[in-house]
């Protein structure tokens, strides 16, 4: 018979410090919660493979698969701005490595597979919240455009895990373009372990950006792309309301994918300094700090890399400062090419940035629904805009906008799909998560699955699924998230 999943993985094949290989631990009863079919098939499995008892017995960590080599990641990391010289793979395993349809290298990781030498005070298990709430929102995202890990699959195990109370538990199989994280290259630059760091280095190019080994300074122009990458994606994560919660170095992605869905959070009511996370006292990770966090996280990344830049350490230091400098005018620029787009605008002169600020400051003065708001501004939906926000103020602006309109490159039908385009009707909103985690709990799976069906088209309305794109009520609205560890 064939293997279910064709693994090959280099991973494992890397030397034994990066890693603790070890198999996940049995759970008593696995039961399939969620199979993400289109998912499986862009990844070459077969999902009816998948969905057999040997399948769901593997996804719940009670068989290895053939071909599997499971293994916990080692890496380091900034928590907070503190320093963890040991984190690492604490309640996960990388199953292997799949070559998907496009031939880009996939990983298969389970997420909540038991204890693990990284696992310090914790139990290595998830319960059914988080792992729900990472399978709608990281599926989400990628239907939104965003680059993100995505879900594969969800079992029940069947056991209890004690948290604030005793609950359900859950694993979730998550799946990267590859998990390698800044924490990863702080791991051996922190050992002074050169060699680890070139290895690991090399591993990364050769997987995530195999073009640059061919140019005079394949190092330099990998800090470049990861840079790059992390402007890209942060810019996107703020034209969506999107607040990641836990931007520690050990979960920032050098393949550029949102990763680590813990106390992440879509904003309903918008304000630049909004917190979901409730274990963010300081307010580090709140919206309008992430572009500034990102910046540090990549000078910590900068930092790492130091001893391949150059051999001469101010040189190095040199070539990592030009890099990192690059971020602040990088970001600006895929933000301004974002918010524009919301506004139906495909070029950037002078002035945008004051009219997307004054928006915004209309919008924090009502706490209007992010989402709403621009998706009202896609429709044209004026009357309701008035509605929402300060009436005399949004109708000049909106004025201001028409003649701004005037003066750029797309037609009146192409402004109008780039806004729609830009601007979902629907996004993964929190009381709406809540409620579906609430009905699992009872049993019934049936909203988890109509939210994860109807956010697989976020950008246009669907018949029947008004109330999905609507704020909370004042009584619904979900003040904090959790991380579920
Ligand atoms: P996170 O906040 O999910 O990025 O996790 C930070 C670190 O804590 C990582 O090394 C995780 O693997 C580890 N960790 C989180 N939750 C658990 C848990 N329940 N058991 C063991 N390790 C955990
Ligand atoms: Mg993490």
């Amino acid at each position: 018979m064939e293997p279910a999943v064709a693994f090959d993985n280099s991973y494992a094949r890397l030397p034994d410090r990066f890693y603790a290989k070890l198999k996940p631990k049995p759970v008593k009863e696995p039961a399939l919660i969620a199979l993400n079919d289109p998912l499986a098939v862009e990844l070459g499995i077969d999902p009816a493979s998948l969905n057999s008892p040997e399948s769901i017995a593997a996804l719940a960590g009670n068989a290895v698969l053939e071909g599997s080599d499971p293994l916990a990641m080692a890496y380091a990391g900034h928590q907070f701005g503190g320093w963890s010289p040991q984190l690492g793979d604490g309640r996960a395993l990388l199953l292997g490595e799949v070559i998907d349809k496009n031939g880009t290298r996939r990983d298969i990781q389970l997420k909540g597979s038991g204890p693990t030498p990284f696992s310090r005070m914790g139990d290595g298990r998830a319960w059914l919240g988080p792992v729900l709430r990472e399978y709608i929102v990281s599926e989400a995202m990628a239907a939104l455009g965003v680059p993100t890990t995505r879900a594969l699959a969800a079992v029940a195990t069947g056991e209890q895990v004690a948290r604030e109370q005793v609950l359900p538990g859950a694993i979730l199989t998550r799946v990267s373009t590859s998990h390698l994280r800044v924490g990863t290259f702080q791991y051996f630059a922190a050992r002074q372990d050169v060699d680890g760091l070139r290895q690991l280095a090399d591993y990364a190019i050769d997987r995530l950006y195999p073009l640059i080994k061919v140019g005079d300074d394949p190092y330099g122009t990998f800090l470049e792309r990861v840079i790059q990458a992390q402007a890209a994606l942060v810019s996107q994560w703020m034209g969506l309301g999107f607040i990641h919660g836990v931007m520690n170095t050990d979960n920032v992605s050098i393949a550029g994918e949102t990763i680590d869905y813990g106390p992440c959070a879509f904003m309903d009511g918008f304000h630049p300094q909004r917190v979901f996370s409730s274990i963010d006292e300081g307010a580090r990770y709140a919206y309008s700090n992430q572009p500034r966090i990102a910046h540090w996280n990549l000078v910590q990344f900068a930092q790492a890399l130091l001893p391949l830049l150059d051999e001469d350490g101010e040189k190095a230091v040199e070539k990592a400062q030009t890099a990192i400098d690059i971020f602040p005018n990088l970001f600006q620029k895929n933000y301004l090419r974002i918010f524009n787009a919301k506004l139906g605008l495909s070029l950037i002169e002078e002035g945008d940035e004051e009219r997307i600020e004054q928006l915004l400051k209309m919008m924090t003065k009502k706490q209007a629904d992010f989402t709403q708001t621009f998706r009202y501004l896609a429709n044209e939906d004026h009357p309701a805009l008035a509605s929402i926000l300060e009436e005399e103020k949004i109708q000049n602006w909106l004025e201001e906008l028409e003649i701004r309109r005037g003066r750029d490159a797309s037609t009146l039908v192409e402004h109008g799909a780039l806004m729609r385009n830009s601007n979902p009707a629907y996004i993964p909103r929190n009381h709406r998560i809540e409620q579906a985690i609430r009905a699992a709990l009872e049993g019934d799976f049936a909203p988890f699955e109509r939210l994860n069906e109807v956010l697989s088209n976020p950008y246009e309305e669907q018949a029947g699924a008004e109330d999905l794109a609507q704020p909370p009520e004042p009584k619904e609205i979900v003040q904090a998230t959790f991380c579920g560890t």
